[in-house]
């Protein structure tokens, strides 16, 4: 048995959920007239309370679009430096969409609404490029799972609102935000212009994205989506996926919060670990004394079936997610009490 904790997307769908996928009504989606689509597109939109949604095969995909959809060539972005559009996908921004990034320096990926004033450029200063957009991430991923406050989100719409700019939030992990802090994703649909969320992370689906917003930028959405080749015929199938996750593998979640933390518990009082990382969510990164090298710590642990991820500079990454389930987490918890360096 191997026990695979390198991210929340190891999931494979089980057996309710490949039936669900089964029953599903498809249609073709790039004429929509797939029903499931649509029923899952509608049902997202409610979540969050905005006009309209859009299926997209990936959270990089749907990302992307909200970026093109927001930004023209030469203008620039704020957002962290940690975050996932900079640095996990593939340099699409520029590549896509012609912008540049503003890196802020934020606290475990979260960003402020101060870092994101001083980040704007002068709009009549033409030697810099126009800001247009704030992307914000939640959770955040390279900082740990990490959640926002509403508060801090507020905030930050406000500057977005005083200055033009539009606000995007990139919440492939909102579901476990959602549940950790207990919010109301009304409260989200109220604040941004555009939201992405992952059903193939936490929420087990095997794959797919919604892109959330007013009607009119999810109509253009549609035109963007076709340009990046995302455009699925019978996606229903996929989408019934979706549909089952959200009804069944949300509020789940906090069993996977609750393991993270166990095992944060676990690894603060092992002599072979430096730090551990504050747990919000179902990610955990903590980092080993300095004369231990991380990849050893991955052969010992790979060698009893233990699968964990590396983020460099002494620090390794655990997620827990759906497929860790109650056995395995007890014996992981003893396979690290017992290793020793
Ligand atoms: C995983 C992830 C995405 C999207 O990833 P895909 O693999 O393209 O679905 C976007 N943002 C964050 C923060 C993520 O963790």
């Amino acid at each position: 048995m191997e026990i695979n904790l390198v991210s929340d997307t190891v999931t494979k769908p089980n057996n309710e959920m490949l039936q669900a996928m089964f029953r599903s009504k498809v249609g073709d989606d790039v004429y929509k007239q797939d029903p499931t689509v649509i029923e899952l597109e509608e049902m997202v939109a409610n979540i969050f309370g905005m006009e309209a949604a859009l299926f997209f095969p990936s959270g990089t995909m749907a990302n992307q679009a909200a970026i093109k959809l927001h930004t023209n060539p030469g203008e620039q972005i704020i957002c962290d430096k940690w975050s996932h559009i900079f640095h996990y996908e593939g340099g699409g921004a520029s590549f896509n969409s012609g912008v540049s990034c503003c890196l802020v320096d934020g606290e475990r990926g979260m960003i402020t609404a101060d870092q994101v004033a001083e980040s704007i450029n002068p709009p009549d200063f033409y030697h810099s490029p126009k800001t247009s957009l704030v992307s914000i991430e939640n959770t955040t991923n390279k900082g740990g799972g990490a959640c926002y406050d509403i508060e801090t989100l507020r905030d930050i719409e406000q500057v977005c609102r005083d200055h033009g700019l539009k606000y995007h939030l990139d919440g492939a992990r909102i579901w476990n935000a959602l549940v950790a802090k207990r919010q109301n994703p009304k409260h989200f649909g109220e604040i941004f212009d555009t939201i992405s969320v992952c059903l193939s992370k936490g929420l087990g689906a095997p794959v797919g994205s919604v892109l959330i917003g007013d009607k009119k930028t999810i109509d253009r959405a549609l035109r963007v989506r076709k340009i990046f080749g995302g455009g699925m015929r019978q996606a229903g199938y996929l989408a019934g996926a979706g549909i089952y996750a959200l009804q069944h593998n949300v509020s789940r979640l906090q069993e996977d919060h609750n393991k993270a933390k166990e095992l944060a518990n676990v690894l603060r009082n092992l002599s072979w670990v430096e730090s551990v990382e504050p747990v919000e969510t179902n990610i955990l990164i903590f980092a080993v004394k300095p004369q231990i090298p991380e990849s050893l710590v991955i052969e010992k642990l790979k060698q009893k079936n233990v699968l964990i991820s590396a983020l460099g500079k002494g620090k390794l990454r655990i997620v827990t997610h759906l497929d860790y389930r109650d056995v395995m987490h007890t014996y992981v918890m003893e396979t690290l009490q017992k290793m020793s360096f």
